[in-house]
């Protein structure tokens, strides 16, 4: 028996591949703003009116017309009081209005003095220590949202900021891409679900079923629905049959497992047999085992089984992947220079993805081991270094830092 080993391809070659297969998802939700963060945008919204609606104070103090103040200390009578929320008159010329943070400028002022450059001077008069400069502490009506402007774009992925925005144009309610439909399946046969056998009594060569769990929140936070079919045995019969079942009514398969070259590797033949594999293999480490295919109408992506290399591949293809289902224009991550503070001496043909963390000197230091079965490192870390294949790094070099923060968001 021979054991040919396939050309493994490159990471941005599989990634673009991934993302033409990914044509956004039809359908969409209509949500409470409330309940839409993190989903995608799937309306331009475009404001109706001017935020804020008419040029206001940006301090309590006083509004004037600076010119009238052109020397410091000048003495105004106080022509009126304008609280947030009320009307304002225009400003009586020669005078100062009481006014306060948010509240309309007077038609007529061109400035506001903050009440801390101010004192009293006698009985509704208030002296004004400072000279203004025209335009000061005033907030532009506009400045945050022109009326007719797009504020936020199909596509665009809602933050607690963005759903803020949304609610100041008056957006209670928001139409969002509807949430993509995955089925969740872990092959192997020396897997137990937590819960199932206490610590204990695990018999040898068996493990707990850690991937699951990471997998299923990891999509959650991607605004999926998840259909968790539990774990799959290494046969080949069990696993076409889970394939087919959960093909029906899913958009995406998404297993972990199960997608080596051994023997007891049954999805490569099992999705074969159902439909077609597109994509088998990616230079990349951890993680090279990884496949893509379709079985009936839904994508099919196969994650390798060691936890690490599983996790690293689904923030590297399946996140972009499940983004561009949903409408996303921005899906790749945006890697950030930093310097190494540690050594990598022995390169790798491989693109490699080191779990490495911040520390308080602006470098970066590598979790010791970086075996893609030690779980620890990718919860010790805050992001991974992107290295490239054939480089071997001193301390000190200049690196590309992917930060996990937004990997993970
Ligand atoms: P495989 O890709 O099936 O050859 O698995 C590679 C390695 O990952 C093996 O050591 C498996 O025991 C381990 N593994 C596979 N699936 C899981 C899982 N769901 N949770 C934890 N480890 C796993
Ligand atoms: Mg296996």
């Amino acid at each position: 028996m021979s054991f040919p080993r396939p050309a493994l391809r490159p990471l941005d070659e599989a990634l673009a591949e991934l993302l033409d297969h990914a044509r956004p998802l039809q359908g969409t939700e209509e949500l409470s703003t409330f309940e839409a963060d993190g989903r995608l945008l799937a309306q331009d919204l475009v404001s109706q009116l001017q935020v804020p609606p008419e040029d206001n104070s940006a301090m309590d103090g006083y509004a004037v017309r600076s010119r009238e103040v052109a020397d410091e200390g000048v003495v105004m009578p106080i022509s009126q009081r304008i609280p947030a929320g009320a009307a304002a008159q225009p400003l009586v010329p020669g005078s100062a209005a009481r006014i306060f943070t948010g509240a309309p400028v007077p038609q007529g002022a061109d400035a506001i003095v903050m009440q801390e450059d101010t004192e009293p001077a006698g009985e509704g008069a208030v002296r004004i220590l400072g000279v203004p400069r025209p335009g000061q502490w005033i907030r532009r009506s506009g400045e945050d949202a022109q009326r007719g402007a797009v504020v936020l774009a199909r596509g665009e992925r809602l933050t607690p900021a963005a759903l803020g925005l949304a609610a100041s144009i008056g957006m209670d309610r928001l139409a969002v891409a509807r949430r993509p439909k995955i089925a969740l399946f872990s092959t192997g046969d020396e897997l137990v679900m937590p819960g199932e056998v206490p610590p204990a009594q695990m018999k040898p060569g068996v493990i707990y079923n850690s991937n699951r769990f990471f997998l299923a929140a990891l999509l959650r936070r991607l605004g999926c629905e998840v259909t968790d079919y539990g774990i799959v045995p290494d046969r080949l019969q069990a696993t076409r049959e889970a394939l087919d079942r959960a093909a029906e009514a899913h958009d995406l398969i998404l297993t972990s497992g199960g997608v080596s070259v051994g023997e007891e590797d049954h999805l490569k033949p099992a999705v074969q047999s159902l439909g077609s594999l597109s994509l088998w293999q990616i230079a990349i480490k951890p993680g090279k085992p990884f496949a893509y295919g379709r079985v009936g109408a839904a994508h099919f992506m196969g994650l390798p089984g060691n936890p690490v290399s599983s996790f690293v591949t689904f923030l590297l293809l399946v996140r972009p992947f499940l983004l561009k289902l949903q409408g996303a224009r921005q899906v790749a991550p945006a890697a950030v220079p930093a310097p190494a503070h540690f050594t990598w001496p022995r390169a790798d043909k491989r693109r490699e993805f080191l779990r490495v963390r911040r520390n308080a000197r602006g470098g970066l230091d590598l979790f010791p081991n970086q075996s893609s079965g030690v779980l620890t490192s990718a919860v010790w870390a805050d992001g991974l270094v992107d290295n490239p294949p054939g480089q071997t790094i001193a301390s000190g070099n200049i690196v590309s830092f992917l930060p996990l923060a937004e990997l993970l968001s």
